[in-house]
Protein backbone atom coordinates (compact mmCIF):
# COMPACT_ATOMS: atom_id res chain seq x y z
CA UNK A 1 0.00 0.00 0.00
CA UNK A 2 1.39 3.16 -0.69
CA UNK A 3 0.95 6.30 1.83
CA UNK A 4 -2.30 7.35 0.48
CA UNK A 5 -4.03 4.14 0.72
CA UNK A 6 -2.88 3.84 4.14
CA UNK A 7 -4.33 7.15 5.02
CA UNK A 8 -7.44 6.63 3.33
CA UNK A 9 -8.32 3.56 5.12
CA UNK A 10 -7.03 4.69 8.39
CA UNK A 11 -9.76 8.07 8.19
CA UNK A 12 -12.03 5.25 7.41
CA UNK A 13 -11.14 2.79 10.33
CA UNK A 14 -10.54 5.17 13.10
CA UNK A 15 -13.45 7.83 11.64
CA UNK A 16 -11.50 10.90 10.09
CA UNK A 17 -13.15 10.37 6.79
CA UNK A 18 -15.67 8.29 5.49
CA UNK A 19 -16.95 7.79 1.62
CA UNK A 20 -20.08 10.02 1.41
CA UNK A 21 -23.64 7.65 1.32
CA UNK A 22 -21.57 4.52 2.20
CA UNK A 23 -24.70 2.48 2.44
CA UNK A 24 -25.38 3.11 -0.74
CA UNK A 25 -22.69 2.58 -2.38
CA UNK A 26 -21.53 5.70 -2.49
CA UNK A 27 -21.40 8.80 -4.97
CA UNK A 28 -18.29 9.51 -6.59
CA UNK A 29 -16.03 11.90 -4.93
CA UNK A 30 -18.02 12.63 -2.30
CA UNK A 31 -16.59 12.43 1.55
CA UNK A 32 -18.20 12.63 5.15
CA UNK A 33 -16.51 13.35 8.26
CA UNK A 34 -16.71 11.16 10.71
CA UNK A 35 -16.18 12.26 14.62
CA UNK A 36 -12.52 12.69 14.48
CA UNK A 37 -12.23 14.51 10.91
CA UNK A 38 -15.18 17.26 12.04
CA UNK A 39 -13.45 18.03 15.48
CA UNK A 40 -10.04 18.64 13.22
CA UNK A 41 -12.11 21.10 11.00
CA UNK A 42 -13.38 22.66 13.62
CA UNK A 43 -10.35 22.92 15.29
CA UNK A 44 -8.83 24.07 11.80
CA UNK A 45 -11.23 27.04 11.10
CA UNK A 46 -11.35 27.88 14.76
CA UNK A 47 -7.63 28.83 15.26
CA UNK A 48 -7.80 30.11 11.50
CA UNK A 49 -10.84 32.60 12.93
CA UNK A 50 -8.79 33.28 16.13
CA UNK A 51 -5.93 34.41 14.54
CA UNK A 52 -7.27 36.27 11.40
CA UNK A 53 -9.97 37.86 13.22
CA UNK A 54 -10.58 37.67 16.78
CA UNK A 55 -6.68 38.53 17.57
CA UNK A 56 -6.27 41.22 15.17
CA UNK A 57 -7.89 44.77 15.11
CA UNK A 58 -8.08 45.25 11.64
CA UNK A 59 -9.78 42.56 10.72
CA UNK A 60 -13.85 41.72 11.07
CA UNK A 61 -16.10 38.28 9.91
CA UNK A 62 -18.88 38.04 7.99
CA UNK A 63 -21.00 34.51 7.35
CA UNK A 64 -22.52 35.33 4.21
CA UNK A 65 -25.58 33.21 2.18
CA UNK A 66 -24.73 30.21 -0.21
CA UNK A 67 -27.29 31.27 -2.62
CA UNK A 68 -26.62 34.86 -4.30
CA UNK A 69 -27.97 37.23 -6.57
CA UNK A 70 -27.27 35.97 -10.21
CA UNK A 71 -26.16 39.05 -11.18
CA UNK A 72 -23.23 38.59 -8.31
CA UNK A 73 -21.52 36.77 -10.57
CA UNK A 74 -21.96 37.99 -13.63
CA UNK A 75 -20.06 40.74 -12.23
CA UNK A 76 -17.83 38.62 -10.62
CA UNK A 77 -16.69 36.94 -13.85
CA UNK A 78 -17.80 33.65 -13.28
CA UNK A 79 -20.73 33.00 -15.74
CA UNK A 80 -18.54 34.03 -18.47
CA UNK A 81 -15.39 33.04 -17.63
CA UNK A 82 -15.34 30.19 -14.80
CA UNK A 83 -15.07 27.24 -16.78
CA UNK A 84 -12.08 24.64 -17.47
CA UNK A 85 -11.27 23.36 -20.88
CA UNK A 86 -13.18 20.18 -21.30
CA UNK A 87 -11.83 17.72 -23.45
CA UNK A 88 -13.51 13.69 -23.90
CA UNK A 89 -11.99 10.29 -25.22
CA UNK A 90 -14.39 9.52 -27.87
CA UNK A 91 -13.96 5.81 -27.33
CA UNK A 92 -14.41 5.22 -23.36
CA UNK A 93 -15.93 8.98 -22.98
CA UNK A 94 -13.65 9.19 -20.13
CA UNK A 95 -13.38 13.45 -19.07
CA UNK A 96 -10.35 15.02 -18.68
CA UNK A 97 -9.65 19.09 -18.33
CA UNK A 98 -7.24 19.89 -21.18
CA UNK A 99 -4.91 21.71 -19.28
CA UNK A 100 -4.06 19.12 -16.75
CA UNK A 101 -1.64 16.48 -17.08
CA UNK A 102 -1.02 14.24 -19.47
CA UNK A 103 -2.97 16.80 -21.71
CA UNK A 104 -1.18 20.17 -20.67
CA UNK A 105 2.40 20.18 -22.72
CA UNK A 106 -0.31 19.80 -25.59
CA UNK A 107 -2.36 22.18 -24.79
CA UNK A 108 -2.54 25.82 -25.25
CA UNK A 109 -4.77 28.25 -23.53
CA UNK A 110 -4.92 30.28 -27.45
CA UNK A 111 -4.55 27.83 -30.03
CA UNK A 112 -6.32 24.41 -28.26
CA UNK A 113 -4.23 21.32 -28.97
CA UNK A 114 -0.71 21.53 -30.90
CA UNK A 115 -1.61 18.29 -32.40
CA UNK A 116 -4.61 15.37 -31.45
CA UNK A 117 -3.16 12.61 -32.71
CA UNK A 118 -0.44 12.22 -30.09
CA UNK A 119 -3.15 12.11 -27.73
CA UNK A 120 -3.27 9.31 -25.59
CA UNK A 121 -6.77 8.29 -23.21
CA UNK A 122 -4.84 7.77 -19.88
CA UNK A 123 -7.74 5.58 -19.13
CA UNK A 124 -8.04 3.29 -22.37
CA UNK A 125 -4.87 3.75 -24.02
CA UNK A 126 -6.23 4.65 -27.39
CA UNK A 127 -4.59 7.39 -29.59
CA UNK A 128 -6.20 9.92 -31.27
CA UNK A 129 -9.71 10.33 -30.49
CA UNK A 130 -10.12 13.65 -28.61
CA UNK A 131 -13.34 15.60 -28.93
CA UNK A 132 -12.65 19.11 -29.12
CA UNK A 133 -11.60 21.09 -26.21
CA UNK A 134 -14.98 23.01 -24.82
CA UNK A 135 -15.42 25.32 -22.00
CA UNK A 136 -17.34 24.06 -19.19
CA UNK A 137 -18.57 26.25 -16.49
CA UNK A 138 -17.97 24.49 -12.62
CA UNK A 139 -20.90 26.62 -10.96
CA UNK A 140 -23.39 24.16 -9.95
CA UNK A 141 -27.14 25.32 -11.05
CA UNK A 142 -30.53 25.49 -9.41
CA UNK A 143 -33.97 26.58 -8.77
CA UNK A 144 -35.73 28.63 -6.26
CA UNK A 145 -39.08 27.62 -6.41
CA UNK A 146 -41.37 25.14 -7.63
CA UNK A 147 -40.91 26.02 -11.51
CA UNK A 148 -37.44 26.16 -13.50
CA UNK A 149 -38.60 29.17 -15.37
CA UNK A 150 -35.19 30.78 -16.25
CA UNK A 151 -35.52 33.98 -13.65
CA UNK A 152 -35.36 31.52 -10.82
CA UNK A 153 -32.00 29.95 -11.50
CA UNK A 154 -29.22 30.27 -9.16
CA UNK A 155 -25.77 29.01 -8.64
CA UNK A 156 -24.53 27.61 -5.37
CA UNK A 157 -21.43 29.90 -4.88
CA UNK A 158 -17.75 28.76 -6.16
CA UNK A 159 -16.56 30.74 -3.79
CA UNK A 160 -16.88 32.74 -0.70
CA UNK A 161 -15.16 36.08 -1.55
CA UNK A 162 -18.14 37.46 -3.86
CA UNK A 163 -20.54 37.85 -0.33
CA UNK A 164 -17.34 40.16 0.85
CA UNK A 165 -17.26 42.33 -1.77
CA UNK A 166 -21.48 42.39 -2.27
CA UNK A 167 -21.28 43.59 1.68
CA UNK A 168 -18.11 46.01 1.42
CA UNK A 169 -20.19 49.05 1.98
CA UNK A 170 -22.46 47.45 5.28
CA UNK A 171 -19.71 46.07 6.82
CA UNK A 172 -17.88 49.62 6.28
CA UNK A 173 -20.78 51.83 7.53
CA UNK A 174 -21.43 49.40 10.52
CA UNK A 175 -17.84 48.41 11.64
CA UNK A 176 -15.76 52.00 10.90
CA UNK A 177 -12.77 50.14 10.09
CA UNK A 178 -9.69 52.40 8.83
CA UNK A 179 -7.55 50.82 5.39
CA UNK A 180 -5.93 49.05 5.45
CA UNK A 181 -8.81 46.39 7.15
CA UNK A 182 -9.82 42.77 6.23
CA UNK A 183 -12.72 41.15 6.21
CA UNK A 184 -12.79 36.90 6.56
CA UNK A 185 -15.57 34.76 5.92
CA UNK A 186 -15.53 30.66 6.49
CA UNK A 187 -17.87 28.68 4.29
CA UNK A 188 -19.20 25.96 1.87
CA UNK A 189 -17.96 26.58 -1.84
CA UNK A 190 -19.37 24.37 -4.68
CA UNK A 191 -17.69 23.47 -7.79
CA UNK A 192 -18.41 20.85 -10.32
CA UNK A 193 -14.92 19.76 -11.05
CA UNK A 194 -14.24 17.83 -14.39
CA UNK A 195 -11.48 15.78 -12.38
CA UNK A 196 -12.24 15.65 -8.96
CA UNK A 197 -10.07 13.07 -6.66
CA UNK A 198 -7.22 12.55 -4.95
CA UNK A 199 -9.32 12.08 -1.60
CA UNK A 200 -10.82 15.18 0.06
CA UNK A 201 -8.05 16.76 -2.24
CA UNK A 202 -10.40 17.82 -5.18
CA UNK A 203 -13.54 17.60 -4.18
CA UNK A 204 -17.58 19.26 -5.62
CA UNK A 205 -18.22 20.66 -2.14
CA UNK A 206 -15.74 22.13 -0.34
CA UNK A 207 -14.98 24.74 2.77
CA UNK A 208 -13.06 28.04 2.30
CA UNK A 209 -11.43 30.37 4.59
CA UNK A 210 -10.77 33.94 2.86
CA UNK A 211 -9.96 37.04 3.34
CA UNK A 212 -10.18 39.88 1.40
CA UNK A 213 -7.95 42.67 2.49
CA UNK A 214 -8.33 46.45 1.66
CA UNK A 215 -5.24 48.50 1.03
CA UNK A 216 -4.53 51.78 -0.56
CA UNK A 217 -3.34 51.10 -3.82
CA UNK A 218 0.45 52.22 -3.25
CA UNK A 219 0.32 49.93 -0.16
CA UNK A 220 -0.48 46.93 -1.73
CA UNK A 221 3.21 45.87 -1.92
CA UNK A 222 3.39 45.57 1.74
CA UNK A 223 0.53 43.61 2.80
CA UNK A 224 1.11 41.45 0.15
CA UNK A 225 4.23 40.43 2.06
CA UNK A 226 2.36 40.90 5.01
CA UNK A 227 -0.16 38.00 4.15
CA UNK A 228 2.18 36.01 3.01
CA UNK A 229 4.42 36.02 6.03
CA UNK A 230 1.03 35.33 8.13
CA UNK A 231 0.03 32.70 5.82
CA UNK A 232 3.56 30.96 6.07
CA UNK A 233 3.39 31.32 9.75
CA UNK A 234 0.18 29.60 10.29
CA UNK A 235 1.36 26.76 8.31
CA UNK A 236 4.13 26.15 10.98
CA UNK A 237 1.87 26.69 14.22
CA UNK A 238 -0.51 23.98 12.71
CA UNK A 239 1.94 21.40 12.61
CA UNK A 240 2.46 21.26 8.52
CA UNK A 241 5.69 19.70 7.24
CA UNK A 242 7.65 22.62 6.13
CA UNK A 243 9.86 21.24 4.63
CA UNK A 244 6.98 19.80 1.80
CA UNK A 245 5.73 23.45 1.63
CA UNK A 246 6.62 25.65 -1.15
CA UNK A 247 5.91 29.10 -2.38
CA UNK A 248 5.47 29.41 -6.25
CA UNK A 249 5.49 33.27 -7.76
CA UNK A 250 3.17 32.78 -10.50
CA UNK A 251 4.76 33.65 -13.31
CA UNK A 252 3.01 36.95 -15.30
CA UNK A 253 2.08 34.50 -18.07
CA UNK A 254 -0.51 32.45 -15.83
CA UNK A 255 -1.76 35.47 -13.52
CA UNK A 256 -5.55 35.68 -14.08
CA UNK A 257 -6.65 38.45 -15.86
CA UNK A 258 -7.28 40.39 -12.11
CA UNK A 259 -4.23 39.59 -10.66
CA UNK A 260 -0.99 41.37 -10.81
CA UNK A 261 0.81 38.88 -8.41
CA UNK A 262 -0.17 35.92 -7.06
CA UNK A 263 1.65 33.22 -4.80
CA UNK A 264 0.91 29.49 -4.95
CA UNK A 265 1.28 27.76 -2.06
CA UNK A 266 2.32 24.24 -3.05
CA UNK A 267 2.40 21.37 -0.95
CA UNK A 268 4.36 17.78 -1.54
CA UNK A 269 1.00 15.12 -0.77
CA UNK A 270 1.67 12.04 -1.88
CA UNK A 271 0.18 11.92 -5.39
CA UNK A 272 2.46 15.36 -6.45
CA UNK A 273 3.39 18.72 -5.47
CA UNK A 274 0.04 20.61 -5.77
CA UNK A 275 -1.42 23.95 -4.80
CA UNK A 276 -2.60 24.14 -1.01
CA UNK A 277 -3.80 27.83 -1.28
CA UNK A 278 -4.15 30.99 -2.94
CA UNK A 279 -2.52 34.64 -2.30
CA UNK A 280 -3.60 36.96 -4.88
CA UNK A 281 -3.33 40.78 -5.41
CA UNK A 282 -6.63 41.42 -7.33
CA UNK A 283 -6.53 45.23 -7.75
CA UNK A 284 -9.64 47.04 -7.72
CA UNK A 285 -11.34 44.12 -9.96
CA UNK A 286 -13.93 43.11 -7.74
CA UNK A 287 -15.38 46.57 -6.27
CA UNK A 288 -15.23 48.33 -9.42
CA UNK A 289 -17.44 45.38 -11.30
CA UNK A 290 -19.68 45.61 -8.27
CA UNK A 291 -19.99 48.86 -8.26
CA UNK A 292 -20.81 48.57 -12.19
CA UNK A 293 -23.23 46.22 -12.40
CA UNK A 294 -25.07 47.11 -9.08
CA UNK A 295 -24.81 50.85 -9.44
CA UNK A 296 -23.59 51.12 -5.91
CA UNK A 297 -20.86 53.11 -5.32
CA UNK A 298 -18.24 50.93 -3.54
CA UNK A 299 -15.59 53.20 -2.91
CA UNK A 300 -13.58 54.59 0.98
CA UNK A 301 -13.87 57.83 2.12
CA UNK A 302 -10.21 59.03 3.86
CA UNK A 303 -11.15 59.86 7.02
CA UNK A 304 -8.45 62.95 7.13
CA UNK A 305 -9.36 64.02 4.12
CA UNK A 306 -13.44 63.46 3.32
CA UNK A 307 -12.83 64.62 -0.31
CA UNK A 308 -10.47 61.86 -1.38
CA UNK A 309 -12.57 59.01 -2.48
CA UNK A 310 -10.78 55.85 -3.40
CA UNK A 311 -11.35 52.35 -4.74
CA UNK A 312 -9.16 50.53 -2.15
CA UNK A 313 -7.36 47.75 -3.58
CA UNK A 314 -7.44 43.88 -2.44
CA UNK A 315 -4.81 41.29 -1.07
CA UNK A 316 -6.96 37.60 -1.26
CA UNK A 317 -5.77 35.32 0.87
CA UNK A 318 -7.90 32.12 -0.25
CA UNK A 319 -7.33 28.62 2.32
CA UNK A 320 -9.40 25.32 1.80
CA UNK A 321 -9.99 23.83 5.12
CA UNK A 322 -10.38 20.36 3.68
CA UNK A 323 -6.98 20.74 1.47
CA UNK A 324 -5.76 21.88 4.97
CA UNK A 325 -7.05 18.95 6.63
CA UNK A 326 -5.57 16.58 4.19
CA UNK A 327 -1.77 18.41 4.78
CA UNK A 328 -1.92 18.11 8.32
CA UNK A 329 -2.57 14.23 7.89
CA UNK A 330 -0.30 13.83 5.47
CA UNK A 331 2.46 16.14 7.92
CA UNK A 332 1.76 13.66 10.98
CA UNK A 333 1.15 10.17 9.58
CA UNK A 334 4.48 7.93 10.49
CA UNK A 335 5.18 4.66 10.98
CA UNK A 336 7.46 3.51 13.64
CA UNK A 337 9.55 0.62 14.55
CA UNK A 338 8.38 -0.62 18.07
CA UNK A 339 10.44 -3.94 19.67
CA UNK A 340 9.74 -5.18 16.04
CA UNK A 341 6.54 -3.77 15.59
CA UNK A 342 5.28 -1.43 13.36
CA UNK A 343 3.69 1.74 15.19
CA UNK A 344 1.28 3.83 12.80
CA UNK A 345 0.94 7.19 14.71
CA UNK A 346 -0.25 10.81 13.79
CA UNK A 347 2.05 13.47 15.05
CA UNK A 348 -0.42 16.21 15.02
CA UNK A 349 0.56 19.43 16.90
CA UNK A 350 -1.94 19.43 20.20
CA UNK A 351 -4.31 21.80 19.18
CA UNK A 352 -5.27 20.40 15.85
CA UNK A 353 -5.53 16.95 17.31
CA UNK A 354 -9.34 15.49 17.85
CA UNK A 355 -8.33 14.63 21.31
CA UNK A 356 -5.84 16.24 23.80
CA UNK A 357 -6.01 13.52 26.05
CA UNK A 358 -7.28 10.11 26.93
CA UNK A 359 -7.86 8.84 30.54
CA UNK A 360 -7.90 5.46 30.53
CA UNK A 361 -8.14 3.16 34.09
CA UNK A 362 -5.44 0.21 33.89
CA UNK A 363 -8.27 -2.23 33.76
CA UNK A 364 -12.15 -2.19 33.52
CA UNK A 365 -12.37 -2.90 37.65
CA UNK A 366 -14.34 -1.44 40.16
CA UNK A 367 -12.52 1.72 42.00
CA UNK A 368 -9.84 2.43 38.87
CA UNK A 369 -13.25 3.13 36.52
CA UNK A 370 -14.60 5.19 39.02
CA UNK A 371 -11.71 7.10 39.95
CA UNK A 372 -10.81 7.62 35.82
CA UNK A 373 -14.17 8.95 35.39
CA UNK A 374 -13.61 11.32 37.81
CA UNK A 375 -9.92 12.75 36.70
CA UNK A 376 -11.74 12.49 32.89
CA UNK A 377 -14.42 14.96 34.07
CA UNK A 378 -12.36 17.12 35.77
CA UNK A 379 -10.17 17.08 32.54
CA UNK A 380 -12.72 17.45 30.38
CA UNK A 381 -13.38 21.20 31.66
CA UNK A 382 -10.03 22.26 29.84
CA UNK A 383 -9.21 19.99 27.11
CA UNK A 384 -10.57 17.82 24.64
CA UNK A 385 -10.35 14.16 26.64
CA UNK A 386 -11.99 10.78 25.94
CA UNK A 387 -12.40 8.14 28.14
CA UNK A 388 -11.67 4.34 27.19
CA UNK A 389 -11.51 1.09 29.20
CA UNK A 390 -11.78 -1.34 27.03
CA UNK A 391 -9.35 -4.31 26.06
CA UNK A 392 -5.63 -4.24 26.47
CA UNK A 393 -3.86 -1.10 27.96
CA UNK A 394 -1.42 -1.83 25.16
CA UNK A 395 -4.18 -1.58 22.58
CA UNK A 396 -5.41 1.31 23.90
CA UNK A 397 -2.53 3.76 23.49
CA UNK A 398 -1.64 2.13 19.87
CA UNK A 399 -4.81 3.46 19.20
CA UNK A 400 -4.66 6.86 20.96
CA UNK A 401 -1.44 6.68 18.79
CA UNK A 402 -2.99 6.57 15.33
CA UNK A 403 -5.52 8.90 15.94
CA UNK A 404 -2.84 11.20 16.94
CA UNK A 405 -3.90 11.87 20.72
CA UNK A 406 -0.53 13.78 22.31
CA UNK A 407 -0.90 12.49 26.09
CA UNK A 408 -3.16 9.40 28.08
CA UNK A 409 -3.26 9.49 31.80
CA UNK A 410 -3.86 6.19 33.12
CA UNK A 411 -5.17 5.20 36.36
CA UNK A 412 -3.60 2.44 37.93
CA UNK A 413 -4.38 0.47 41.40
CA UNK A 414 -1.55 2.86 43.05
CA UNK A 415 -3.34 6.06 41.64
CA UNK A 416 -6.20 4.85 44.62
CA UNK A 417 -3.80 5.30 47.39
CA UNK A 418 -0.89 8.27 46.22
CA UNK A 419 -3.48 10.27 44.63
CA UNK A 420 -1.30 10.14 41.06
CA UNK A 421 -1.08 8.89 37.43
CA UNK A 422 0.65 8.18 34.75
CA UNK A 423 0.95 10.61 31.91
CA UNK A 424 2.10 9.13 28.67
CA UNK A 425 3.61 11.13 26.06
CA UNK A 426 2.79 9.74 22.55
CA UNK A 427 6.06 10.92 20.48
CA UNK A 428 8.51 9.72 22.86
CA UNK A 429 6.58 6.75 24.53
CA UNK A 430 7.81 7.71 28.27
CA UNK A 431 5.43 7.74 31.49
CA UNK A 432 5.59 9.84 33.88
CA UNK A 433 4.45 9.79 37.45
CA UNK A 434 1.88 12.48 37.91
CA UNK A 435 0.20 14.10 41.23
CA UNK A 436 -3.39 14.58 40.32
CA UNK A 437 -2.96 18.30 42.00
CA UNK A 438 -0.37 19.11 39.49
CA UNK A 439 -1.90 17.33 36.27
CA UNK A 440 -3.63 20.23 35.23
CA UNK A 441 -0.65 22.48 35.27
CA UNK A 442 1.95 19.44 33.56
CA UNK A 443 -0.54 19.32 30.69
CA UNK A 444 -1.43 22.63 30.35
CA UNK A 445 2.56 23.23 30.04
CA UNK A 446 2.91 20.09 27.70
CA UNK A 447 0.43 21.76 25.46
CA UNK A 448 0.44 25.63 24.89
CA UNK A 449 -1.71 26.33 22.24
CA UNK A 450 -4.48 24.41 24.08
P1 LIG B 1 -7.07 24.37 -8.32
O1 LIG B 1 -6.08 25.02 -9.28
O2 LIG B 1 -6.50 23.28 -7.48
O3 LIG B 1 -8.38 24.02 -8.98
P2 LIG B 1 -7.93 26.97 -7.69
O4 LIG B 1 -6.73 27.79 -8.05
O5 LIG B 1 -9.07 26.91 -8.61
O6 LIG B 1 -7.45 25.48 -7.29
P3 LIG B 1 -8.93 28.81 -5.84
O7 LIG B 1 -10.03 29.25 -6.72
O8 LIG B 1 -7.76 29.71 -5.67
O9 LIG B 1 -8.43 27.36 -6.28
O10 LIG B 1 -9.54 28.39 -4.43
C1 LIG B 1 -8.90 28.68 -3.22
C2 LIG B 1 -8.64 27.46 -2.39
O11 LIG B 1 -9.81 26.67 -2.24
C3 LIG B 1 -7.61 26.51 -3.00
O12 LIG B 1 -6.31 26.94 -2.72
C4 LIG B 1 -7.95 25.22 -2.29
O13 LIG B 1 -7.39 25.18 -0.99
C5 LIG B 1 -9.46 25.29 -2.17
N1 LIG B 1 -10.12 24.55 -3.27
C6 LIG B 1 -10.38 24.98 -4.52
N2 LIG B 1 -11.03 24.06 -5.24
C7 LIG B 1 -11.20 22.99 -4.42
C8 LIG B 1 -11.82 21.70 -4.58
N3 LIG B 1 -12.42 21.35 -5.72
N4 LIG B 1 -11.79 20.84 -3.53
C9 LIG B 1 -11.21 21.19 -2.37
N5 LIG B 1 -10.62 22.39 -2.16
C10 LIG B 1 -10.61 23.28 -3.17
Amino acid sequence: MDQMEKLVSLCKRRGFVFPGSDIYGGLANSWDYGPLGAQMKMNIKSDWWKRAVEMRDDMVGLDGAILMNPKVWEASGHVATFNDPLTECKHCHRRYRADESPFAEHWNEKTGFESAEALQCPSCGKSGVFADVSRFNLMFQTHIGSTSESGSQVYLRPETAQAIFVNFKNILNTSRKKLPFGIAQIGKAFRNEITPGNFIFRTLEFEQMEVEYFVEPNDWEQQFEAWNEWMGAWAEHIGLDMSRLHRLEVPAEELAHYSKRTVDFEFDFPFGKKELWGLAYRQDFDLHNHTEHSGEKLEYSDPDDNKRKIVPHVIEPSMGVDRTLLSLLVSAFREEEVDGDVRTVMKFVPHMAPYHVAVLPLMKKDGLSEKAREIFEYLQASFRCEYDESGSVGKRYRRQDEIGTPYCVTVDYDSLSDESVTVRDRDSMQQERISLTNLLDHLRKCMPYV
